[in-house]
C-alpha cells in the first residue's frame, strides 16, 4: 500500500493509500491502522469509502486480478502494539465495490466512490485495530469512518433518557431506567429500551409534574399567579375558583379572600364559601307537653348546598320572660339546658328538614328553643350566635307519663306484691297510682283495680299457679296518665314466698321466641342464597350457547366424541403402515419425533410425506391429545391449510401423516433468507395464512396459537396453517398453568386477561404473524419479558413497523392491535385488503436493499448459470422483472461472454415470466 495524493470528482486534492498489483499473482498486501480505543462501545461500525478499477478496463491483466479487499480486526489493550501476526486478526468482511467501478470513459477518468459499512461486535478489550488486506486488486482507500451508534438523550413522559450506547448485538435491547424532571415525581417507573439502531423503543411508565407545576415541552413549570394544581395526577394548572387567589407561582391550593372559608372535605377546586345567615320566621305549636317547631331556612345559604340546623333547648325559672343568652352575663342563672329525657324528633342536631317535634316536655313549664343554621365552614369561621333564631313559651298542664316498670316479689299460690317506679315525667305532684289486673285467660272481660299512695301494693285472693297480668296508671291533678304495658305473672303452688324467687315471666316468653326468630332469619338466608347461585348458573349456562348458521360447515370438537377413536375414524384415513417409507427426521413436535418420507397409495403416484409419530410409553391422554390434532385437521379442506393424508392406528407406533413442507416452519425460513423477498412476495406469503384463517374462522374454528412458526412453508413458498394441538390442551387445564401455555406475545389481550379466545383474538396474533414476516422472523417485542409486553400493551404500546415496512402494512397491524376486538378487522376483510394491495403493487412501494435476492439466486439455479449471480445483482439485476431489459450488448459488458448462456438467459426469463403471469392469474389472485 502507499500513500499516494489524487484528485477527487470535483478536482480537490486528498491522501489515500493505493495498491495496484494485478499483473503480479498471490498478492498479500495489509494495511493497518493505529489502536481505536472503543470508548464503550460494544459494537462498531467501519465506514470504507474507496475507488476500485474494474479489472475488465485494465488493459493486459490476466486472471490475477482481483474486485475485492477484506477488513480484519483485531481487539487489543495495548495501544501501541508495533508487530501483530496476521492470523491474530479476524476477518470482517470481504467488500466488493457496489455498483460502480472506476470505468474509463473517452480519455477522461471519471472515478466513482464506493460506501461500504460493515459492523463488527467488540466487547472483550479497551480498544481495537483494523486491517486492510489486498490480495490482487486495484484500490485507492479515501476515508475509513468509524463509529458507534447511541440512543440520544431524550425526554419521554417526563422522564430523562441518557445518551446510551447500543449493545453488542443487532437484535439485543438495552434496558434504560429514566429518572424524573425537576419537580416531577414517579408515576410508575419510567423504562424505555435502546435498540441497536440507536432508536428508543417502548415507553413505559412515566412521571407527573408535582403539586403546583404543570407539564410543558418535556418540564415541569410553576403554576402561575392566579392559577393553582393540587395534585401530581391532575392534567394542569386550574384557574383559582370564585373567592380565592394565589398570589405566588406554583401554588398547590389558593387561598380564600377575607371572609370566605373552605370546610377540611372541600376539594381545593371548590369555590370559597360563607356560613348560612340565621333561620327565618321559626313558629312554634304547643300541644300539651310538646312542641312543633318550624322555620324557613336562612336568606343567604354562603354558596353551599350542605346548611344544616341544630336545636338548642332550655328550661328557664317560672315568671322569666325575657329569652336569656345562655353565658351572656346577667340573666343566664334563670335558664338551664333541658334534660335529656326530652325527645327531638326527627332529632337535635345535624337537622335537614326545617321542623322538629319536641315531646316529653314538662308540663307548665317555660322554655326557650334555639334555632341554628350551619354549613361546611360554620366551624372554620367560628360563627357564633349571629346564625340563630329563638323563641320562647309555656308548655300546657298534662297528665303524668305512664309508669315504665313493674316488679313482682315474695309470690305464693294466692299473692303477690308489685312494685313499680315514678313516671319518667309525672307532670306535677302524684295524687295517687292505679293498679288494674286480671286473669290472663279471662282477657279483660272482669278485672279488679286496686288504688294506692305508695309505688308498691300486696295484691291477695289470687287463684294458685295462674297467669296474671298487672297495669298501673299515676294520676296528677291534671288527671290519669295513660296505663303501663302489661306485666304477667304466675301464682305458684307455695303456699309461703320462696326466696330469691321473682324472674319475669315476660322476659322468659321473649328470650324463648328470640331463640325461634334466629332460627327463622337463618332458614330464609340459606334458601334464598340456594336460589341465587343457581340463577347465575343457569345465566353462565345460556351465555356459553354458540350461535350456529345453518348451512355452514361447522368444525366438530372431537373432544365431544366419547369415544377417541370413533372421532379419528369418521375424519381421517388409517394408512396401512406398509405403504409409508420414512427417509429422515425432520424436527421435533410436542409428541415425538417428526420425520420425512414417502406415501404410495394404490391407484395414486408416490408423494412426499411429514410422519408424526407418537413416542413409546404414552399415556391414555397423550393417545387422545396426539390423534385430536389429526380429527381436527382432517375436517379441513383448504390449499393454506396442511392437508391430513391420514393415520396409523393400527399397530405402533402411532402416526399421523401430513403432507410435506420442504421449508419448513415460516420463522426459521425467514430467518434464513432475511432481507431476500420483494414485498409482493412477503405479501403473498400473508395474504395465504389470510385466507387459510378465513376458512378456519368460517368454519367456526378458534386457533389460540396462530404464529409464525406454526405455519408450514412449500417449495412454492405456499404458507399453510398448521399445528392444532394447543387450543384443547388449554381447556383442558383450566386454572392450573394456564398462563404458562399462552404465547403471551402472540395473543389479544383479552385473551391473557380472562381467555376470550374467539376469531378476534385471532386477528390479533395474526397481526404479530404479520410484523413477524415483514421483518423476517424477528422475535416480536425482543428480548422484553412477558409482564413487560403485558403491560405495555395496557398502555397502549404497539410493535414499530419493521425495517422498510410499508406504511399500509403497518397500518393493517395496527388494526388487527385494536384493543376493542370488535373494531378489529375480520380475515375476511384482511384478505380483501392484502389482494388490493397486490394488484396495486404501487401501494406498497418501499425498496429494501437487496443484494441477492432468493428468488433470483434459486432461477439462476434451476437454468445452470448460477456463477453470474453476483455480477447480475451488482448491476442492479435484483429481479426478474429486471431482467426482461437484459440485451446482448449489455451482457458483453457485463461479461457474461459465452454466446450460449447469452441466449438462455435471454429465452428463460421471457419463458419465466410468461408462466408467473398464468400462475398469478389462476391462482394468487382473484382479479
Ligand atoms: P410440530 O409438532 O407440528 O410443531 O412440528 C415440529 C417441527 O417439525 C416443525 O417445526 C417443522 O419444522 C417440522 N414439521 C412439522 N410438520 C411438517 C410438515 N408437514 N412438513 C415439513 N416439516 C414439518
Amino acid at each position: 500500500w502507499e500513500e499516494v495524493s489524487i484528485m477527487d470528482e470535483k478536482n480537490v486534492p486528498i491522501r489515500t493509500y493505493q495498491v495496484c498489483n494485478v499483473l503480479e499473482p498471490n498478492q498479500n498486501n495489509w494495511l493497518r491502522t493505529d489502536w481505536i480505543p472503543r470508548s464503550g462501545a460494544q459494537r462498531v461500525y467501519v465506514e470504507v469509502k474507496f475507488t476500485l478499477r474494474d479489472c475488465n478496463s485494465l488493459p493486459g491483466v490476466t486472471g490475477t486480478c482481483k474486485e475485492t479487499f477484506n477488513l480484519y480486526y483485531h481487539e487489543s489493550n495495548e495501544d501501541r502494539e508495533s508487530y501483530i501476526k496476521e492470523s491474530s486478526f479476524i476477518k470482517v468482511d470481504t467488500v466488493a465495490a457496489d455498483e460502480s467501478f472506476t470505468q474509463v470513459d473517452v480519455g477522461d477518468r471519471i472515478m466513482k466512490l464506493n460506501t461500504e459499512v460493515r459492523d463488527v461486535k467488540v466487547t472483550t478489550r479497551k480498544g481495537f485495530y483494523l486491517a486492510f488486506q489486498d490480495v490482487g486488486a486495484c484500490i485507492a482507500l479515501v476515508s475509513v469512518r468509524v463509529f458507534y451508534k447511541t440512543c440520544p438523550l431524550t425526554i419521554r413522559n417526563l422522564a430523562t433518557f441518557p445518551d446510551t450506547v447500543t449493545g453488542a448485538d443487532t437484535s439485543s435491547l438495552v434496558e434504560v431506567r429514566g429518572s424524573c424532571v425537576n419537580q416531577s415525581e414517579e408515576r410508575e417507573e419510567p423504562k424505555m429500551y435502546c435498540g441497536a439502531d440507536g432508536e428508543w423503543l417502548v415507553p413505559i411508565g412515566g412521571c407527573l409534574c408535582n403539586p403546583g407545576y404543570q407539564e410543558k415541552s418535556g418540564t415541569c413549570k410553576a403554576c402561575s399567579v392566579g392559577f393553582y394544581k393540587a395534585k401530581s395526577s391532575d392534567p394542569g394548572c386550574s384557574k383559582c375558583p370564585p373567592h380565592s387567589h394565589s398570589v405566588r407561582d406554583g401554588a398547590t391550593v389558593c387561598d380564600c379572600h377575607s371572609g370566605f372559608f373552605r370546610a377540611d372535605s372541600d376539594p381545593p377546586s371548590m369555590a370559597c364559601t360563607q356560613p348560612p345567615s340565621a333561620p327565618q320566621q321559626l313558629i312554634s305549636v304547643v300541644n300539651e307537653t310538646s312542641v312543633v317547631l318550624e322555620w324557613a331556612p336562612p336568606r343567604r345559604l354562603g354558596g353551599r348546598s350542605d346548611t344544616s340546623y341544630s336545636l338548642e333547648c332550655l328550661i328557664c325559672q317560672t315568671g322569666s320572660h325575657n329569652y336569656p343568652r345562655p353565658g351572656s352575663g346577667s340573666g343566664s342563672h334563670l335558664c338551664l339546658p333541658c334534660g335529656s329525657d326530652v325527645l327531638f324528633s326527627p332529632g337535635q342536631t345535624g337537622l335537614k328538614t326545617t321542623r322538629v317535634v319536641v315531646s316529653e316536655l314538662r308540663a307548665h313549664t317555660h322554655y326557650t328553643f334555639i334555632v341554628h343554621a350551619h354549613n361546611g365552614v360554620s366551624q372554620a369561621s367560628g360563627a357564633g350566635a349571629a346564625q340563630s333564631v329563638s323563641v320562647t313559651l309555656t308548655t300546657n298542664q298534662a297528665a303524668p307519663s305512664p309508669v315504665s316498670f313493674i316488679q313482682a316479689t315474695d309470690v305464693t299460690r294466692h299473692s303477690l306484691s308489685l312494685a313499680w317506679q315514678q313516671p319518667d315525667r309525672p307532670n306535677g305532684v302524684i295524687l295517687e297510682y292505679e293498679v288494674k289486673f286480671y286473669e290472663k285467660d279471662q282477657r279483660e272481660r272482669s278485672y279488679r283495680i286496686m288504688r294506692t299512695f305508695s309505688r308498691s301494693v300486696d295484691v291477695t285472693g289470687l287463684n294458685p299457679l295462674t297467669v296474671y297480668v298487672f297495669h298501673v296508671r299515676a294520676r296528677t291533678a291534671a288527671g290519669y296518665g295513660e296505663f303501663s304495658a302489661p306485666f304477667e305473672f304466675s301464682t305458684n303452688s307455695d303456699p309461703f314466698p320462696l326466696i330469691g324467687e321473682g324472674v319475669n315471666s315476660a322476659f322468659l316468653l321473649l328470650s324463648i321466641s328470640g331463640v325461634g326468630i334466629l332460627l327463622l332469619i337463618s332458614a330464609a338466608v340459606f334458601i334464598i342464597s340456594r336460589r341465587r347461585s343457581k340463577y347465575s348458573k343457569t345465566k353462565q349456562d345460556s351465555e356459553e350457547e354458540k350461535h350456529l348458521n345453518p348451512g355452514v360447515k361447522i368444525y366438530v370438537d372431537p373432544f365431544t366424541y366419547e369415544d377417541p377413536d370413533q372421532a379419528i375414524h369418521e375424519f381421517a384415513k388409517e394408512i396401512d403402515v406398509s405403504s409409508i417409507h420414512i427417509e429422515r427426521v425432520i424436527g421435533m413436535g410436542e409428541f415425538g419425533e417428526v420425520c420425512s418420507g414417502r406415501l404410495r397409495v394404490q391407484g395414486k403416484r408416490e408423494i412426499y410425506v411429514a410422519i408424526k409419530s407418537l413416542k413409546a410409553g404414552y399415556s391414555d391422554k397423550q393417545r387422545r391429545d396426539f390423534l385430536s390434532e389429526a380429527s381436527i385437521m382432517g375436517q379441513f379442506d383448504h390449499p393454506n391449510i396442511i392437508r391430513l393424508e391420514g393415520v396409523v392406528t393400527r399397530c405402533k407406533p402411532l402416526m399421523i401423516i401430513t403432507e410435506y413442507m420442504e421449508n419448513g416452519s415460516l420463522d426459521a425460513f425467514l430467518r434464513k433468507h432475511d432481507g431476500q423477498f420483494t414485498v409482493i412476495q412477503l405479501v403473498g406469503m400473508l395474504r395465504g395464512i389470510a385466507s387459510g384463517m378465513k376458512y378456519l374462522s368460517d368454519m367456526s374454528y378458534v386457533h389460540r396459537d396462530l404464529a409464525a412458526r406454526n405455519i408450514l412453508v412449500n417449495s412454492n413458498l405456499v404458507c399453510k396453517v398448521s399445528d392444532f394441538g394447543l387450543s384443547r390442551v388449554l381447556e383442558d387445564d383450566p386454572e392450573a398453568a394456564y398462563t404458562t401455555r399462552i404465547p403471551i406475545r402472540w395473543t389479544a389481550p383479552e385473551a391473557i386477561a380472562y381467555r376470550k379466545f374467539t376469531t378476534a383474538s385471532d386477528v390479533w396474533s395474526y397481526g404479530i404473524v404479520m410484523w413477524e414476516v415483514v421483518s423476517y422472523g424477528e422475535r416480536p417485542y425482543w428480548d422484553m419479558n412477558n409482564q413487560d409486553v403485558i403491560k405495555a400493551m395496557e398502555e397502549g404500546y404497539r410493535l414499530p413497523a419493521p425495517m422498510d415496512c410499508p406504511v399500509v402494512l403497518h397500518q393493517l397491524m395496527l388494526d388487527c392491535w385494536e384493543r376493542e376486538r370488535a373494531e378489529r378487522p375480520t380475515f375476511s376483510q384482511i384478505l380483501n385488503m392484502l389482494d388490493k394491495l397486490i394488484r396495486n403493487p404501487g401501494t406498497l412501494q418501499t425498496h429494501r436493499k437487496t443484494y441477492i435476492p432468493w428468488s433470483m439466486c434459486v432461477w439462476l439455479q434451476s437454468i445452470g448459470l448460477e456463477r453470474y449471480r453476483d455480477t447480475l445483482a451488482a448491476a442492479g439485476y435484483t429481479s426478474l422483472d429486471s431482467l426482461l431489459a437484459l440485451t446482448h450488448q449489455e451482457m458483453d459488458r457485463l461479461g457474461i461472454i459465452t454466446p450460449s448462456h447469452q441466449d438462455i438467459l435471454i429465452a428463460s426469463v421471457q419463458q419465466e415470466m410468461l408462466s408467473q403471469m398464468q400462475h398469478m392469474q389462476h391462482t394468487m389472485v382473484p382479479v
